[in-house]
């Protein structure tokens, strides 16, 4: 592209063609005042603030909307500018109230900070003459609109950035103001409270940080929900967090969060979290020191150890660090010589795990978040993004709108992003594998598949290609319902894009056949040539903020720390060696597999940390008599959960924010967060706890900090080789990282897979393990909401529970009118295993015949009702389809 050359401010600067004024200015090191502009936003030239004076055309022209000419002559700092943009300032100041005393946006309002540099007296203005009532409609945004000066970035970033066009202007001239369709809570707003961080003035404020001040110092960390992986950060005054601000330079998400990052931070300074021991003492806790409670686990864990290691359970957290992921597999193979260590990644994603390892050699996203915006067609299934991972919904949605990407959503509900789909294929829950094959018998037999690829690059193709015949586009509608037509046009779509990525998560996992949905994913990525290329991939996304991390450092029953094989002799000496002692050589049990055991008596103690089984796993009912069994239960957490209240000694653990670690997100990417806070009472960070149990039982893991473990971890993960703190303090590396000078790795499988040869797997459809019948007619699926997360230990004690408090079953209009309830009614909804009571919301969102729960309300344990059974090779539950009735508890007059 053509360069120009501009004289600034007596500079002469040159500039790519098509620059803006702006642009020049800031390369010739001159300042120009903003209102209305932001990198992120296109330019509007709104509040005219940015005016400079151009002397070839003797105009005055705002520098952030207009473009740079060759050889302009521009002046930043004339009278004549200073005069004009004085007269702009006191125009906006006179229908601004003269509040800032009050005002929440403390020292950090821009408008304010322009007047004192311009000389202005916010006396001197005079009165409001346009007075907004204030709106108070939720409890995230606090909207004060007398205040506002019609920069409209809250309407251009909503639109622009988050995708969500939410926001909009209403009225006329000096009184138009920013306005959602109803309330901010009923509108499409999705309350991530962008609008209110761009906001230049105090108009938009949020209602979590107000009251507080000023912050006296801010901490960079990882967000600790989903396993986006935001990075933020926390705002502290007098020990307290007080707010949370995006815009980590170099961070993922940018500018973006969603509603739990950004306002559900209570939780950390909730009064119930846990500040000391507690031991259980004729069915009642009581406070303890934490000499007696060690000295309790120690005697409980030597117990239960006398009946050999593999009476012994551990169960290690996705919330936890990768530091403290590390020490308790550690822990549990080392010092109490077991392999039954598990986590909540086997309820979510083992299957990705499982069949990615088999298809590809290696269970994680093969592209980056970057890639999004590269692919020309993204196909998203058995993924609800704008509930469970928003912020790659956002990115997904500004993909779309850009108009150089299309969307296919396949899912049994009409999910939010199926608006801004280019096809939305609907099908019946727990029919996965033969749409998939139907896309591929699709694509064989018209010829859209990549033949050079699949020749040298994949193995087994012509096994695979014989067992997707059968899948003809009418065989498919029989069992899935999707329109044969509608799956042509969606697998042409997908084949013939040039770049085509797939994202899927729990819909396509939590399944009998969820290992054979994830490698049919594959298959159908293989046949295209959509992988390891920019745009392109299979990219499975990950749940809890460090589900990736702790499956990378071996909290799993099969897998050492990066993947190696406990059974592999060459992979336990390795291990052996570094950490001094012997690892059994018989791989442990499963999550599940450990609650049965545990029923059975062949586990007899347990060790949790910082997971909530009771209200997480299937058959609850079952799970809570299995942990009752036991003979002594450890938990260690922040709250008194639900899986705590059994427990016979409870260790209070530090939060998120409360100590220095490591986090993977589901690209890939390892990144820091240092501590903000302490921890409150004597509660410690899980690595602490570790090592002093260790110690106490005999073991040896003592470390300094969290850094040293980073340091072994480097020496015995391959792929995290290259990793260290001084590194991460920069930026977040995504892995393999084999040595310190590799940049990280944005795509993988680019020139071979890690198996060597991508592998087709021939994979048949099967019904699900539960089908509905007359007495249990409805498909139960389950999933998350967007304003809670998980078993809601944490997102409940926020602000977050304000706005929703309670669950619902949700269900289609004809459904419910054919049975006689109404939206709001009080229903039970009953299957095989248990029931539960809620109330009805009815939405066509759920088709016909097919009812929603979410499972993050203990007192409507949607895990007492689905079915346990597993998958066979992953051994992951089936929570996306049981059968279940609904009865109305209410009669209907
Ligand atoms: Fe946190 Fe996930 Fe929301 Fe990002 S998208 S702010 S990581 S919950």
């Amino acid at each position: 592209m053509a360069k120009i050359q501009v004289l600034v401010d007596g500079k002469r600067v040159s500039v790519m063609s098509g620059s803006t004024i702006l642009d020049a200015v800031k390369k010739a090191g001159s300042e120009v005042p903003t209102l209305c502009h932001n990198p992120i936003l296109e330019p509007s030239g709104h509040c005219r603030i940015c005016l400079v004076e151009d002397l070839t055309s003797n105009k005055l022209l705002t520098a952030c909307n207009t473009r740079a000419e060759e050889g302009m002559v521009i002046n930043t700092q004339t009278e004549r500018v200073h005069s004009a943009r004085k007269k702009i300032l006191r125009m906006l100041l006179l229908n601004h109230p003269e509040a800032c005393v009050v005002c929440e946006k403390n020292n950090s309002c821009t408008l304010k900070e322009l007047a004192s540099n311009y000389g202005i007296s916010l006396v001197s203005t005079g009165k409001v003459g346009n007075l907004h009532p204030i709106v108070d409609a939720n409890p995230f945004i606090h909207r004060d609109l007398t205040k506002c000066i019609g920069c409209q970035m809250c309407v251009r970033v909503c639109r622009e950035v988050q995708g969500a066009c939410a926001i909009g202007f209403s009225g006329f001239g000096t009184s138009a103001r920013p306005a959602t369709l109803g309330d901010m809570a009923s509108s499409d707003c999705e309350l991530c409270g962008l609008c209110v961080s761009i906001c230049p003035v105090g108009a938009l404020i949020e209602k979590p940080s107000k009251h507080h001040g000023t912050p006296e110092r801010k901490s960079k960390v990882v967000c600790p929900y989903c396993g986006v992986g935001c990075q933020m950060f926390v705002m502290v005054k007098s020990g307290r967090i007080i707010g949370v601000e995006a815009g980590v330079p170099g961070s993922v998400n940018a500018r973006s969060l969603c509603v739990k990052g950004r306002y559900g931070f209570g939780f950390v300074s909730h009064p119930e979290r846990l500040k000391k021991p507690l031991i259980k003492e004729d069915g009642e806790f009581r406070e303890a020191t934490w000499e007696e409670a060690i000295d309790r686990v120690v005697s409980g864990l030597r117990q239960a150890k006398r009946l050999g290691p593999q009476a012994i359970g551990v169960l290690s957290s996705a919330k936890a660090t990768n530091e403290e992921n590390y020490l308790i597999q550690k822990f549990a193979r080392v010092v109490l010589g077991t392999n039954n260590i598990d986590h909540c990644a086997r309820l979510c994603h083992a299957p990705s795990v499982t069949g990615l390892a088999q298809s590809f050699g290696s269970g994680a996203m093969t592209n980056s978040y970057d890639d999004i915006k590269r692919a020309r067609v993204i196909l998203i299934t058995g993924t609800n993004t704008s509930e469970n991972h928003p912020v790659i919904a956002q990115m997904i949605k500004t993909a779309v709108l850009s108009g150089k990407t299309k969307l296919i959503v396949v899912d049994p509900r009409d999910i939010k992003l199926a608006r801004f789909a280019e096809i939305f294929l609907q099908p019946r829950p727990g029919t996965d594998v033969a749409w998939l094959n139907g896309f591929a018998r699709v694509i064989i037999t018209e010829g859209l598949m990549d033949e050079k690829f699949i020749r040298e690059r994949t193995e087994s193709f012509d096994e695979f290609s014989r067992s997707v015949m059968p899948y003809t586009p009418e065989v498919v509608q029989k069992i899935c319902g999707i329109p044969p037509q509608e799956l042509k046009r969606a697998a042409r779509l997908y084949a013939k894009s040039g770049a085509s990525a797939i994202f899927y998560a729990m819909g396509i996992t939590q399944h009998t056949s969820g290992t054979d949905n994830v490698k049919a994913i594959a298959n159908l990525a293989m046949l295209t040539g959509n992988i390891g290329r920019p745009g392109t991939g299979v990219n499975p996304l990950r749940g809890q903020n460090n589900v990736q991390g702790a499956c990378d450092m071996g909290a799993l029953p099969v897998s050492l720390p990066g993947y190696k094989r406990v059974d592999e002799k060459e992979a336990r000496v390795k291990f052996e060696k570094a950490w001094g002692a012997t690892i059994p050589e018989e791989p442990g049990l499963t999550v599940v597999e450990m609650m049965k055991a545990a029923e059975s008596g062949k586990i007899r103690a347990m060790y949790i940390v910082g997971e909530n089984p009771v209200v997480t796993d299937p058959d609850s009912e079952h799970v809570k008599s299995a942990l009752k069994k036991l003979d002594f239960l450890v938990v260690q957490d922040i709250f008194l959960t639900e899986t705590a209240e059994l427990a016979d000694v409870v260790l209070p653990g530090a939060a998120a924010f409360e100590k220095t670690g490591t986090y993977t997100n589901t690209e890939r990417r390892v990144q820091l967060s240092m501590k903000a806070v302490d921890p409150p009472g004597e509660a410690k960070s899980d690595m602490d706890i570790i090592s002093e149990l260790a110690g106490a039982l005999n073991g040896d893991m003592k470390y300094e900090s969290p850094s040293e473990v980073m340091e072994e971890i480097s020496l015995l993960v391959p792929s995290y080789g290259g990793i260290s703190y001084s590194r991460l303090e920069k930026s977040g590396i995504q892995w393999p990282c084999p040595n310190t000078g590799h940049p990280g790795t944005k795509i993988l499988h680019e020139k071979e897979f890690t198996r060597g040869k991508g592998k087709f797997h021939a994979v048949e459809f099967a019904d699900p393990a539960e089908l509905p019948d007359k007495r249990y007619p409805f498909v139960l699926t389950t999933g998350r909401i967007l304003f809670h997360y998980h078993s809601g230990s944490m997102s409940r004690r926020s602000v977050l529970a304000k706005h929703i408090s309670g669950g619902w079953v949700e269900i289609n209009p004809q459904d419910a009118r054919r049975i006689g309830i109404k939206d709001g009614s009080k229903v039970k909804v009953v299957s095989r295993r248990g029931k539960v009571s809620t109330k009805a919301r009815i939405s066509s969102r759920s088709p016909r015949g097919v009812v929603f729960m979410s499972f993050h309300f203990a007192e409507e344990a949607v895990n007492a009702l689905v079915n346990p059974a597993l998958d066979k090779e992953s051994k992951i539950p089936e929570f996306k389809v049981c059968a279940v009735r609904i009865e109305p508890e209410v009669q209907i007059e």
